[in-house]
């Protein structure tokens, strides 16, 4: 078991980057960040949210959640963007190579590349405060460009969710077991038809029409039973 922070990008006031279509980077890592939280609190992880809402957070109070609450692991979730709308793939940052914020970004690499079929853009490495200050392995995941309008029209933050658990998962020498949410109650069909009765006689079935017509209920109609196909 280990702790995990998961950072959605940006919220608030600040929507991280935008597509020609209007979908924002913002909201699309934090549902991403939900379906990783569910996945890896599902197979016995620990998850602490540092947005669990549409708000505005700075660098410092990212940092700041993971270290005071000693977490194991750092993932902060971000989709990438180029003012060429061509330009497309996935990269990770770290702030530098040859430790386990390297090897943790070679499982979401690999995960993240085999099944969102997107350009390898490699390991990257750099500077920024919140990898140089959490205390613990830390990356940041650059999914794709939002950019780019097939990005845009078909990316989809669950998936990215799951490549996520998966990647975390592997980390700690798991493997992602997800039990399926149970189904609701109400099937989801075209609509429904309300059934009165079971006649052996077809003419004790029309009286019965009749009769249930003369009750007010115009709708009322005969249908054979079994039914054919
Ligand atoms: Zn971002």
């Amino acid at each position: 078991m280990a702790k995990w922070v998961l950072d959605a990008g940006h919220g608030g006031s600040d929507s991280g980057a935008v597509g020609k279509y209007g979908r924002r980077e913002a909201d699309i890592v934090l549902e991403a960040v939900y379906e990783t939280k569910r996945l890896l609190e599902r197979n016995g992880e620990v998850v602490l949210l540092t947005r669990a809402s549409d708000v505005y957070l700075d660098v410092k109070d990212r940092v700041d959640i993971a270290n005071n609450w000693n977490a194991d692991y750092f993932v902060s979730f971000h989709m990438n963007s180029f003012v060429d709308n061509s330009v497309s793939g996935t990269e990770i940052v770290i702030f530098e190579k040859g430790n386990k914020s390297e090897e943790l970004a070679r499982f979401l690499k690999d995960e993240l590349l085999a099944n969102l079929k997107s350009k390898d853009r490699g390991i990257k490495e750099a500077s920024y405060t919140i990898l140089r200050q959490t205390k613990m392995p830390a990356v940041i995941i650059e999914a794709e460009f939002i950019s780019n309008e097939d990005v845009e029209k078909n990316f989809s933050a669950i998936k990215y969710g799951y490549m996520v658990a998966r990647a975390c998962l592997a980390m700690v020498n798991k493997v992602l077991i997800d039990i399926p949410i149970k189904k609701p109650k109400t099937p989801t069909r075209e609509g429904w038809r309300i059934c009165i009765g079971y006649y052996r006689d077809y003419e004790e079935a029309e009286d019965e029409v009749i009769r249930l017509q003369n009750e007010g209920f115009k709708d009322v109609y005969v249908v054979p039973y079994p039914e054919d196909n």
